[in-house]
Parts: structure tokens; sequence; C-alpha cells
């Protein structure tokens, strides 16, 4: 490897910091051939920030419902061909206490964004999960919401929320989320950690007009935001949307990008993607091997997890029990903490509240 590649990297496990024309040389440069000694940097990272644990989130995909219409996701609202299904709060609540009895300490509640539920049925819902699952954490990925209603659930007992931005250049933001706001999408995440929430952001690998310029500005928004937890994952193109012809993103380019996060956001929570998975038959491992900590086995009911269509051929991988996902996780070298996983900065934030 050429010298003044392996001075960025050395730089970067230093410093967890690189300017932007730096990262923009690695990630022309760095091939998944050639990203070994990237992969034993971010490997060392996650080793000193979370030793070999690995972090299970039951993930329940509540209703496919949506009202946005995102250019590559198969729920979008013009798509007349997906089974649309809504689970009630009972259902949710089920698959929360079976996920809970069977040992996980953190659920995913995830939905396309279905204004069906309102914010008195989730907090509710959220807070009947803290009652009869005590010591769980709740998860939100349910898109935009207007502040008052992510306040409620938070308020509720809603631990964390996932909002990807899917992509931090406005241009591409638009082109491709008619109707949506790229100002509106960050306010939402800079709402959602100013509330409390242990938030998570991320982005899509892949969208066409996606350049390496426009990833390195993806890697310094990460850094500057600093998401307790970030969800990157190649595109997948469903074919009943105006992308279903285009070419699915990067798994290897993914493994780069997951790597070169964990360098620069040592302590972030960082999953392995269900559409990793999906690309790849061994997206867990290798994504493990690239720095990531996390990973979200979908526990919704069986009927309901083929028509959670984002794209096709979702990985049948994600639905593994929990043996299953064990043998893997040791056979690659970590060992699985069910623990609820807390990020370092709620921990803190907890520590400084007891102490003071
Ligand atoms: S990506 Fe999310 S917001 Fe967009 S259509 Fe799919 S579920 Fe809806």
């Amino acid at each position: 490897m050429e010298k003044k590649l392996e001075g960025l990297l050395a730089k970067l496990y230093r410093n967890s910091h690189l300017e932007k024309p730096e990262l923009l040389y690695l990630l022309e440069k760095i091939t998944y051939q050639r990203a070994g000694l990237l992969f034993a940097y971010a490997r060392k990272t996650r080793v000193k920030t979370y030793k070999r644990r690995v972090y299970l989130r039951a993930l329940v995909e509540f209703s496919n419902h949506c009202r946005n219409n995102c250019w590559y996701c198969g729920l979008r609202r013009d798509n007349k061909k997906v089974a649309r299904y809504r689970l009630l709060p009972e259902a949710i609540l089920a698959c929360c206490s079976s996920a809970y009895q069977a040992g996980y300490r953190t659920v995913v509640l995830q939905s396309g964004e279905d204004e069906f539920y309102a914010a008195t049925v989730l907090a509710d819902l959220i807070q009947t999960i803290k009652k009869e699952c005590p010591g769980m954490a709740v998860t939100l990925s349910t898109g935009e919401a207007p502040r008052e209603k992510y306040y409620r659930l938070y308020r509720a007992g809603a631990d964390r929320f996932l909002l990807r931005h899917e992509t931090i250049s406005t241009d591409l933001y638009e082109r491709y989320h008619p109707g949506m706001n790229h100002e509106q999408r960050l306010q939402c995440l800079k709402e959602l950690k100013e509330i409390g929430y242990q938030t998570g952001a991320g982005f899509i690998v892949g969208l066409p007009g996606q350049t390496d310029a426009v990833l390195a500005e993806e890697l310094l928004f990460l850094k500057e935001f600093d998401p307790d937890m970030v969800g990157i994952g190649p595109l997948i193109p469903h074919p009943e949307t105006p992308l279903g012809n285009s070419s699915a993103g990067s798994v290897e380019k993914t493994f780069i990008l997951l790597a070169l996060i964990r360098l620069l956001l040592p302590e972030v929570l960082l999953p392995v993607t269900t559409a990793v998975n999906t690309l790849d038959r061994h997206g867990w491992e290798k994504g493990l091997a690239a720095g990531a900590n996390v990973i979200m086995p979908v526990v919704s009911p069986a009927e309901c997890r083929r028509k959670y269509e984002i794209y096709k051929d979702k990985s049948g991988v994600d639905y593994a029990a929990l043996p299953e996902i064990k043998r893997r996780v040791e056979k690659a070298g970590f060992e699985l903490d069910m623990s609820r996983g807390d990020s370092y900065s709620y921990k803190r934030l907890r520590s400084a509240e007891r102490s003071g």
C-alpha cells in the first residue's frame, strides 16, 4: 500500500478526524481488496471502545404504509402492488414481549411514515412496553414528525430514534424524495437530539449521482452531527419504483464506509443493516470485521416480513433465531451482548445525573 494512504489511515486512527481532501483521497484510492489496513484500524478502534461485543436489536416492522414516494423504496405510496398491512398495538406488544422473553433488551419499532398511529396511541404503546418488559430500551424508526410528537413519545419512555438523513446532498435528496424537504429532514434530526433521544442518522450508498466527493461530505456531516447510532446501507432499488432499473449500490464500498465511520466516530453504535446482508450472505461477518457492532434481526410475524418490501428478496438471514445468530457471531470472533447497549454519550449523561 502506498505511503500516503498508510499515513492518512494512521492519522485517522490517531485523531479520529481527517479533512475533506484527505477523506476524498481515501475514498478514491481504497478498494475492498486493498482495505486490509483500514479494516485492521477499524477493528482495533472498536475493540478499544466496545471490546468484541455485538449488540442485538429486535426489529418490529409494524406498518408498511407510507405517505412518501421515495424513488427507490417498495413501500412508496404509488406502489399499488405491495400488500399493505398494519399491526395493532396489541400485536406489536406481543412481538415485543416474545423478543423480551427471548432475551432482547432493545426493540426497534419501524414503519413507513404512517399517520394512522397517532401520538397518543404510540405513547400508550411505549408505556405498556416499558411496564411489561422492564429494562427494555425502545427505539423508534417511524420517519418525520412534528417536534411535539417526538417530544410526547420521548416523555412516554422512548429512548432512541433512527432517522436516516439518506444523503447530505440537497440536490440528490430532493431528486429522489419528491415532496420532501432536505432542510426539514436535517431539522428533525437536530430536534430529536435536542429532545434527548439517542439519535441515529445514516445514508444510502450508491444513489445515482452520488460521487466520492458527496460521500466525503456524508462522513464530515456525521462527524459534525455526532449521532449515537449510524445506519448505512447500499441502495437496492425496488423494481416497482422509478429507480427500478438502476444498479444496486456497492456492498464493498459500504464495508469501506463502515470502517471509515468507525474511525471517525469511535464510540458510535454501528449496525450491519439488512441491505448489506441481502447483497452479501456473509454480510454480518464482513460488517463486524469492518468495525460494526450491532445487528438487528427482524422479529415481526412471518406473514408481515414478506410484505415489508422496501426492496425485493430481503435477506432471510435477518429472521434467524438466536442460536444461529450466536453461532455466526462467535465463529466470526465476536460475542453477543444482550444488554440494552446504550450509547456512550447516554451513559455519560446518566452517570453525571447520578453524581450531580
Ligand atoms: S424510504 Fe421510508 S419514507 Fe421513503 S417511501 Fe420508503 S418507507 Fe416511505
